[in-house]
């Protein structure tokens, strides 16, 4: 099949800008490159086409990060393509193929701020210059700052942009500066990280690329054939040289179906089945007793706590068999170089740290991290942060420390509705994030978002769920048209993202609105006004061992560069654990619990009874991110229409057949989908996928209607994955 590129002539002047309308609709799986190259391209008729490329990565919160090119010519793009750097290794995934035009050129992308026209939540809007909008938004938050002070208003981001600029550097100076509410951003990754640092101090283990030489390796609540894409080519490179290949996951994923060995416990159990492992381990004798003695405290405190968790006790939590139990623990003990993959999926839940607490002390228990491709692997985050210069993304010293109150981001529908809270919350500002999708306890959001009194701001592509509520929206540019820099925390790789076209309509980035919302409230510091390219600049700026050979200048070539780390990375052969005693802690006097335990959340008989169903609410979609393209009609045709996974058990006492269309509901809200009868889950769970809008949902609602505000044991993670449910037949 060729693909002609057609050149359409425009009279001089007219050819910056592309009608997006003139873009096909891509609705199959053709590359972009292709697809674009059968767009027309505008140029004007007496001017020479100019050609370029520039480097960029991938913003979403996603742990590959990964680097790619654009080819514009005249400022438009014509070419979309991943780079071939070793971890992008030239593929990006589904959920980015298309992205110039499922997004950037996407016809229903918000270009011009808008003011609320009708009630919240209809979604009605008018257009307004920006001029207008920042006047009137500054206006009512002087009244708000001037009336109840700063902390009347809060901020709301986190993860729907990772660029370093476009979601911290100026908003954060700008929030403190006018004294707002702190958000706790701690949705996901908090309670892993908090876990993984009450034992070993440090989250950077084994690196990416080193499972190569792994032997055995278990995916703990990780699913990387979807959700980590750039790392399954390394695992299966193991699996290829002979490595074995465990998932633990109470889900059926894609990835469970490619490894040797899927062990299915029950959501919420993974404490004691660490525990449980470590239990057959000292008894097996499989643990390094030298490793023990020389690199960690607690143990004879952690060989009588396991005590509790022989397999049968254990069996009986997980509802695993005790063999299966017995069995993994062998096998993990006796092989070498053995390597645990965890990354967020075992968090929430209110025991969540705790398991990673406990699955992080099995390699000190087994010595595994003296092995090159041993120990335990998890987030790359630490790396950029000893290696970057934070001037620019950090606050000011001024602005350090302040004291303003923390509103954790998970209780968002509870603080919007609070009567106690003083101040309320009388302004909500949000970008990079659309917490009527992804915040847990979704129908009381909804209801604070309707409030006439809250001012909302939103700064976004696209009229999402939370922007339908919103008194202002602000037009934000897409990473195709802003500088940023994006560190990573899933892969060792340094990018920084220029901009490949102009932005399109009258849309900023968030670093720009932070500037002019400070301008037009007459402040004058200036670290408000730092431009993006200097911040880019000066975070590059650094004599760090790592950013050795990455400048600016190289990354512009290059878009996204590893960085220089040792050639054999085994950051606990010899201890050097980060904790405060620098030895691995089995045991710390100090946590409350002093040892992980599995401390389940306690479900009255009457909810157990009314609501006798565990809820899984997973990131099983293929081409969504969270809820980003979760408003694009061929991605959601492509996606297919979601299903409830039931185990044929509850199905058959429910009278329910595959494909009836369901009612899931609880005591927060209700879910209307159609089940799919498979043993993807065990008896008693369900699972559903999350990321859907609920207007675009039969009743109004998606995942997290049914999901609670809940808080993980360390971290103030959310514990998502706690809720009970019931189904019947719609
Ligand atoms: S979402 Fe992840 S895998 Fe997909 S392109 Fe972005 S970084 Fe790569």
């Amino acid at each position: 099949m060729s693909h002609e590129i057609k050149e359409t002539c425009l009279p001089a002047g007219r050819n910056k800008g592309i009608d997006r309308r003139d873009f096909l609709e891509i609705t199959g799986k053709t590359a972009v490159a292709i697809s674009l190259a059968s767009l027309p391209i505008l140029t004007s008729c007496n001017e020479t086409p100019t050609i370029k490329t520039t480097h960029g990565a991938c913003y979403h919160d996603c742990p590959d990060r990964c680097s790619w090119q654009v080819k514009t010519e005249d400022g438009k793009v014509i070419g979309f393509e991943a780079s071939q750097n070793p971890y992008t290794a030239g593929k990006l995934c589904d959920k980015m193929v298309n992205f110039p035009n499922d997004v950037t050129y996407h016809s229903d992308r918000v270009l011009t701020p808008l003011k609320r026209t009708g009630l919240k939540g209809k979604g009605e809007f008018e257009k307004i210059s920006w001029e207008q909008a920042i006047s009137e938004v500054t206006s009512r938050l002087r009244s708000i700052i001037e009336e109840k002070g700063g902390e009347a208003i809060l901020p709301y981001s986190f993860g729907g942009n990772q660029g370093k600029v476009q979601s911290r550097a100026i908003s954060s100076r700008f929030f403190a500066h006018i004294g707002a509410s702190q958000l706790e951003r701690t949705i996901c990754g908090n309670a892993a990280v908090a876990g993984v640092l009450a034992t070993n101090g440090q989250t950077t283990g084994v690196l990416p690329e080193d499972c190569v030489h792994s032997k055995f390796i278990i995916l703990w609540g990780t699913n990387p054939v979807l959700s980590n894409q750039h790392l399954w080519p390394f695992i299966q490179k193991a699996k290829d040289n002979g490595a074995k290949i465990v998932v633990v996951d109470p889900f059926k994923s894609l990835t469970s179906e490619k490894a040797d060995w899927h062990i299915q416990p029950y959501p919420g159990s993974d404490t004691a089945l660490a525990l449980g492992l470590m239990h057959v381990i000292l008894k097996e004798n499989l643990h390094d007793q030298e490793f023990i003695d020389l690199y960690t405290v607690g143990i004879e405190e952690l060989k009588a706590h396991v005590q509790n968790y022989d397999p049968a006790s254990v069996a009986q939590i997980t509802g695993l068999d005790e063999e299966t139990i017995t069995s993994l623990a062998k096998s993990y003990g006796q092989s070498s170089p053995s390597l645990i993959r965890v990354l967020i999926g075992m968090e929430h839940q209110v025991n969540g740290a705790s398991a990673f607490r406990a699955v992080a002390m099995l390699p000190a228990l087994t010595g595994a991290w003296r092995d090159f491709g041993g120990g335990l692997m998890h987030m790359t985050y630490e790396l950029f942060g000893a290696s970057l210069n934070w001037e620019s993304l950090s606050l000011p010293p001024e602005l350090a420390n302040p004291k303003t109150r923390s509103i954790n981001m998970i209780e968002l529908g509870k603080v919007l509705n609070s009567k106690d809270l003083n101040p309320g919350i009388d302004a909500l500002i949000v970008f990079n994030s659309n917490p009527a999708v992804t915040t847990p306890n979704q129908n009381l959001i909804l209801q604070g978002l309707e409030r006439e009194d809250l001012l909302t701001i939103v700064s976004e592509h696209f009229i999402t769920d939370t922007a339908r509520y919103a008194d202002y929206i602000f037009p934000a540019t897409s990473v195709l048209e802003n500088w940023d820099i994006l560190d990573s925390w899933g892969s060792t790789y340094i990018n920084i993202n220029e901009p490949a076209i102009e932005p399109l309509g009258e849309s900023k980035p968030n670093s720009e609105l932070f500037r002019l919302l400070a301008r037009e409230m007459g402040f004058t510091e200036s670290y408000l006004y730092e431009s993006d390219i200097d911040i880019v600049k000066k975070t590059l700026r650094s004599d760090h061992e790592y950013l050795k050979g990455i400048t600016f200048e190289s990354l512009r070539q290059s878009g996204g560069q590893r960085l220089n780390l040792p050639d054999r990375w085994m950051p606990h052969a010899e201890g050097n654990f980060k904790t405060k005693t620098g030895k691995c802690h089995f045991y710390d006097a100090d946590i409350e619990p002093a040892l992980p335990t599995y401390l389940p959340r306690e479900y009255s008989k009457a909810e157990m009874e009314e609501y006798p169903l565990h809820l899984l609410t997973l990131k099983t979609p293929k081409y969504l991110l969270n809820s980003s393209h979760a408003n694009i009609e061929h991605i959601l045709k492509k996606e297919g229409q979601p299903y409830l996974e039931v185990h044929p058990d509850d199905a058959a006492h429910r009278n329910i057949a595959d494909g009836d269309e369901l009612k899931i509901y609880n005591q927060r809200g209700e879910v209307f989908m159609a089940a799919r009868i498979s043993r993807k889950v065990t008896q008693g769970v369900v699972c559903m996928p999350h990321g859907y809008w609920p207007s675009l949902m039969k009743g109004g609602s998606s995942a997290n209607a049914l999901t609670d505000h809940l808080l993980t044991d360390m971290g103030r993670g959310g514990a998502i994955q706690e809720a009970k449910v019931e189904i019947i037949k719609a």
